[in-house]
């Protein structure tokens, strides 16, 4: 450190961020602030308190391939850890089928008529492929397409894929499949329904929930956060200034429209890609000011409806891919852990995906909660007056969304902030990165090794083999 008032830099105190900070915390000699702009730390994986009821905003499993990230959880949550039997449905074809889907499922429920032409689809899609190969994989169309033939295709995986990213599946990118739902074929379903229970299988079969939401997991790392090392709420980082190759100063603005500028030896960044672009001072060439601003973002709207019942149903989530109903998917806290909410009663969170500012987005809770019990009496869940109270969260950048042309922006960004040395970027939306949060938490715990002195690969964070779902979509 060249300058005594520098301190090590962190923004963003989501999960990325506070592992970032958890590793750091304990050596004296290297400290650090973390600004986060909400008035609370966590960021999406936090859980909310709700009168007697708690949630995630989404449910959220926790699930790890890696030993030391597992490490990290149990020294975290301790005791607090449950080891939970995920039990998921799919509301598919007008009816509830175990979720994820196997080949028997889904002939099953796509009945006589509707399985026949799934396999006959299938074998007119593999003969043509075997005589005139297979047609070039740049959508996620081709991709479903190549794999499952047409029929398929169009009754799931396009319903849901659009509904969920809001963009026709020609202008999504294959490499959404690729990280998301790689190693899933027609032929390999059939061959799982035969053959049942791989190692992958059993993973995402049980999971580990916090016995108090998701959020005790952050709770933890954001409660270690100690002197000479401060996390400083509703600090909303406005300018990161440069020079060479050297991120200098982080300038953030306070609740009261006051600023702090921090001068910075190292730099820890969860911030969204495109946000961290616009904030260089001076400002980044034209170019990838641009390229930046072409990543977009899926949003969300999160409703929770507490219900004068004890419980709905005993799933984990429910996944509702038809296009006439809102919501996307549920959730009901209680069933991931007793205390998320009374014996007595329970809640259900539903989950919408939107644009921001769009009319999900803008709409009033009263009204998002009056169409919600319409569509879930439509499909059997909930009774009218059971419903006894409600209240939303919105979800600003939720999701980054692989439209096609993503790659080509995305590459020019990080080859500019690649030059400076002292940046890190973690976390979902500063690697524009869709996958779950133990590599978020590995990607902060290695930028702070690597701050350390260690010389870890971040951008190789996440896109390890072996971690698709044999579905559409988890986190
Ligand atoms: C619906 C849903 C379900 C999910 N389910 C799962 C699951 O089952 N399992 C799983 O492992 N993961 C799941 N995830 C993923 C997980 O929630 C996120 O990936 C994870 O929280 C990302 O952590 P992060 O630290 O990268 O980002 P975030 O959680 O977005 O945190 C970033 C933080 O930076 C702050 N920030 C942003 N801009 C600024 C600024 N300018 N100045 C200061 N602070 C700023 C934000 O307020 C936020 O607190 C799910 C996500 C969603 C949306």
């Amino acid at each position: 450190m060249s300058d005594s008032n520098e301190l090590i830099v962190i923004a963003g105190a989501g999960i990325a961020g506070l592992s970032a900070a958890y590793r750091l915390q304990g050596h004296a000699d290297l400290p650090f602030v973390v600004f986060e702009r909400a008035p609370r730390a966590g960021g999406y994986s936090r859980t909310e308190q709700y009168g007697d009821f708690r949630f995630d905003l989404g449910g959220h499993r926790f699930y790890t391939k890696k030993p030391h990230v597992q490490q990290f959880l149990e020294e975290l949550v301790g005791e607090g850890l449950l080891t939970v039997d995920r039990l998921s449905r799919i509301f598919f074809n007008g009816r509830f089928v175990h979720y994820p889907l196997s080949a028997f499922n889904t002939l099953r429920a796509l009945g006589v008529g509707g399985a026949a032409r799934a396999v006959l689809d299938y074998a007119r899609m593999k003969v043509k492929t075997t005589l005139a190969g297979a047609g070039p994989e740049g959508t996620f169309e081709q991709w479903a397409l190549n794999r499952f033939g047409r029929y398929l295709y169009e009754v799931y995986f396009k319903v849901y894929t659009e509904k969920t990213w809001g963009v026709p599946c020609t202008d999504l990118s294959a490499d959404f499949a690729e990280q998301r739902i790689r190693g899933l074929s027609f032929r390999e379903a059939v061959k799982d329904a035969i053959l049942r229970k791989g190692e992958d299988e059993s993973l995402v079969r049980r999971f580990h929930y916090p016995r108090r939401g998701f959020g005790q997991i952050t709770d933890a790392m954001a409660a270690a956060v100690a002197e000479p090392n401060r996390l400083l709420t509703e600090h909303d980082v406005t300018a990161v200034e440069h020079e060479g190759d050297r991120i200098t100063a982080v300038v953030a603005r306070r609740s009261d429209g006051t600023t702090v500028r921090q001068p910075c030896c190292e730099f820890v960044t969860s911030l969204a890609v495109d946000e961290l672009v616009r904030a260089l001072d001076p400002p980044a060439p034209p170019e990838v000011l641009q390229a930046s601003g072409a990543l977009r973002y899926r949003s969300m709207v999160v409703l929770l409806l507490v219900l004068d019942v004890p419980q709905v149903s005993p799933d984990h989530w429910i996944y509702v891919p038809a296009p006439h109903i809102g919501f996307c998917r549920m959730h009901e806290p209680k069933n991931w852990s007793a205390e998320m909410a009374p014996p007595d009663r329970t809640a259900v969170v539903l989950e919408y995906f939107c644009q921001k500012g769009d009319a999900t987005w803008q709409g009033e809770p009263d009204d998002l909660a009056a169409a919600a019990v319409a569509d879930l009496g439509a499909i059997g869940l909930v009774e009218p007056d059971w419903v006894s109270a409600w209240t939303t969260v919105r979800m600003n950048k939720a999701y980054p969304i692989y439209q096609l042309g993503y790659r080509d922006h995305l590459d020019l960004v990080t080859g500019y902030l690649a030059r400076f040395r002292n940046l890190y970027n973690i976390g979902r939306n500063a690697s524009f990165l869709y996958t779950s949060s133990d590599h978020y938490m590995d990607m902060g715990l290695k930028a702070a090794e690597n701050v350390l002195g260690h010389d870890h690969d971040l951008g190789g964070i996440g896109r390890e083999e072996g971690y698709a779902e044999a579905g559409q979509r988890a986190e």
